[in-house]
């Protein structure tokens, strides 16, 4: 069997697309231009990508993107009266704090300080509990992707067994909480699962946020299941140079699997084009508009 690929590279660019469709109409009938700050504290390397091409999407899409770049010296009180001026701010509708932060500033309270309404990370915990309780959230931009992709190919998940390899604030509970919602029965496997192998052979769905190159064979697939690779590693490639690779091993798992994410163009780009669409939530909902449809769940 050769697994269906899920293109979260054309999805992405459709909902892009569709965000677009939306700001349009924002500016066109309100006069309201969405807009995302996202707040970089130091200067690592993949954040510094990662906020990039974020500022670059949000104006392609036609948003305002605000960007502070702060030094790693910066002290606690400055970034939380950044914050403060920022949910202050209503050219503002969504803040993003890019994390990692920083040794010594609590990624904790920088993240509560954000007001919950522009929160489109969807990592306060106003927005985790208005999520674990079926409450209408901000949701995480990655599992969001992961969610849409997943209905897109199945449409009603409903009875389905889902195996979520991953527990992290940001991808493995939300998708578990996401998953759950949508009526799946849930498993949540961790670095402390016993049999790992034998849980993830007897799901439907397997979603893979672990951090670790190629750790899961096709052998622990159950034949027809849909894997989503949460994974970005980077490995020594043939070349002598590197690659990008997932936390499922794709080759195999694309044997046996019925539906699969490639790494990279799979849940990637999903998360970013889920960023803008929760900018262009965020900011309806400010204004007491109706939301647009099809942008979150
Ligand atoms: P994390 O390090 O916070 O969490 C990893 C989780 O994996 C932990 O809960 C841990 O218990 C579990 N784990 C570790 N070793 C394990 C093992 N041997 N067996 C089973 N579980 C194990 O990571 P994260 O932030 O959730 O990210 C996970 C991966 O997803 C990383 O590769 C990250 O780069 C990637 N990621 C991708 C996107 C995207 O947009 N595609 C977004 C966020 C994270």
């Amino acid at each position: 069997m050769t697994a269906h690929i899920l293109d979260g590279k054309a999805f992405a660019a459709k909902l892009r697309t569709q965000v677009a469709t939306h700001v349009a109409r924002l500016k066109a009938d309100h006069g309201i231009v969405p807009g995302l700050a996202v707040v970089l504290v130091g200067d690592d390397p993949a954040s510094q990508v990662y906020v990039r091409s974020k500022g670059k999407m949000t104006v392609e899409v036609g948003m305002q993107s605000f960007e502070h770049r702060l030094p790693d010296t910066t002290s606690e009180a400055d970034l939380l009266a950044l914050i403060a001026q920022l949910n202050a701010d209503p050219a503002v509708h969504g803040i993003l704090v890019q994390l990692p932060l920083p040794a010594g500033l609590n990624s904790d309270l920088v993240i509560n300080t954000i007001d919950p309404a522009k929160d489109v990370d969807g990592f306060h915990i106003s927005n985790v509990g208005l999520l674990g309780t079926g409450q209408k959230a901000m949701v995480p931009c990655t599992p969001l992707g992961c969610l849409m992709l997943l209905r897109d190919h199945h449409g009603s998940l409903a009875g389905k067994h889902a195996v979520v390899i991953g527990r992290s604030n940001i991808v493995g509970k939300p998708m578990a909480q996401l998953l759950l919602g949508d009526s799946c029965t849930v498993t949540i496997a961790h670095s402390r699962t016993a049999d790992l192998a034998g849980l993830v052979r007897q799901a439907d769905i397997v979603v893979a946020a672990v951090g670790r190159a190629q750790m899961v064979p096709g052998a622990w697939i159950k034949p027809g299941a849909t894997v989503i690779d949460v994974g970005i590693n980077r490995i020594a490639g043939d070349d002598g140079g590197t690659r990008l690779v997932g936390d499922v091993d794709f080759d195999s798992c694309a044997t046996v699997a019925g539906a699969i994410t490639p790494v990279p163009g799979g849940v990637g780009p999903m998360t970013i084009a889920c960023l803008l669409a929760n900018t262009v939530t965020a900011c309806s909902r400010a204004n007491g508009l109706a939301e647009p449809e099809g942008l979150t769940v």
